[in-house]
């Protein structure tokens, strides 16, 4: 039986990827969406809450436009 170590590379794994803030422009990171889809490639896979202020980027919106 395998052993699954949890860090195996998937194409399916979401890449964690450091935007900017569209609200207040500080530094954070969402995880975004590989492979799968092409609906869904390069989209943040879950909403994702700015630390800095509280912005909070919907699932679903493509990076393209947060970088
Ligand atoms: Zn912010």
């Amino acid at each position: 039986m395998a052993i699954l170590s949890g860090c195996q590379e998937g194409k399916h794994t979401p890449k964690l990827e450091e935007i900017r803030c569209p609200h207040c422009g500080e530094d954070m990171e969402v995880f975004i969406a590989m492979g799968g889809a092409a609906d869904k490639t390069g989209r943040t896979t879950a909403d994702e809450t700015c630390d800095a202020c509280g912005y909070v980027i919907p699932e679903g919106t493509p990076v393209t436009d947060l970088r």
